[in-house]
């Protein structure tokens, strides 16, 4: 390869980024306008939630929504963040907060390890899709973040996520992108049971899962799927599956 070869490849990358971007824009949009009226107060009352815990504890991000298919089937609420870009504040950089994230798609994936492994597993298997195709894979999904405001520790994790969740960005978030099945890795942090706890109607509910109807959507919540089993992921699959065919009742039967 030369200069001109890796220039090339990485332009005809930024054209396809750009064209997924168009096709999802009025979504972001939406979701950022959210963002600018959030996230101010967001980042004063996490800051000052990490300088309790710690005084030198430094809250990373902001970090806006990851990625938002022109035609997303799933989104998926949770990933690994750590190595973010470090903390950052709206007004400074609302750019980098909502323009960043969306590098994932390109650039990110290797660092994204065991994690991006097992959401190609579930995208591949519950949307029979290949993955040789990743332009078509990006279509069908989504990625967000529960918490906007990170953190290296656990324990000052579970306030944030606190903080983050009084400020609406995921039900938002959920809504705006609205995919038909949503799947949160959040079970530590008992979403279902609380901020989605009324106005939602539980479907099913196990030991590992909760399935959740938001109007005409649907959300499963359960553990983040780094450290599961193979039988736990065949056990996810299945409930995907099953839901995503009873919250697509346009789909065409098969014949
Ligand atoms: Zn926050």
């Amino acid at each position: 390869m030369n200069d001109i070869e890796v220039r090339q490849y990485f332009q005809e990358r930024i054209d396809r980024l750009l064209a997924h971007y168009a096709s999802s824009r009025n979504k972001y949009e939406t979701i950022w306008s959210f963002y600018r009226n959030q996230m101010p107060q967001c980042i004063a009352n996490c800051t000052n939630e990490g300088k309790k815990y710690s005084p030198e504890q430094s809250i990373d991000g902001p970090q806006g929504i990851y990625w938002i298919g022109s035609h997303p089937k799933i989104l998926f609420v949770g990933r690994e963040h750590f190595g973010w870009y470090g903390p950052t504040q709206w007004e400074a950089d609302r750019v980098s907060i909502c323009c960043s994230p969306l590098e994932f798609a390109f650039f990110t994936v290797s660092s994204m390890g065991a994690y991006w492994a097992i959401i190609k597993e579930l995208t591949q298997e519950v949307l029979a899709l290949g993955l040789g195709d990743w332009d078509a894979v990006l279509e069908k999904v989504a990625f967000t973040n529960a918490c906007k405001c990170l953190a290296d520790s656990g324990t000052l994790q579970w306030f944030l996520h606190q903080g983050c969740s009084n400020s609406g960005y995921l039900r938002h978030e959920i809504k705006t992108v609205a995919a038909p099945l949503s799947v949160l890795f959040t079970k530590s942090y008992n979403l279902s049971g609380t901020i989605f706890a009324e106005d939602t109607t539980k479907l099913m509910e196990s030991d590992d899962f909760c399935v959740l109807r938001m109007g005409e959507q649907v959300l499963i919540e359960c553990a983040h799927p780094g450290r599961q089993s193979i039988e736990w992921r065949a056990r996810l699959k299945g409930i995907m599956a099953q839901y995503l065919d009873g919250a697509e009742p346009e789909r065409e039967p098969d014949a």
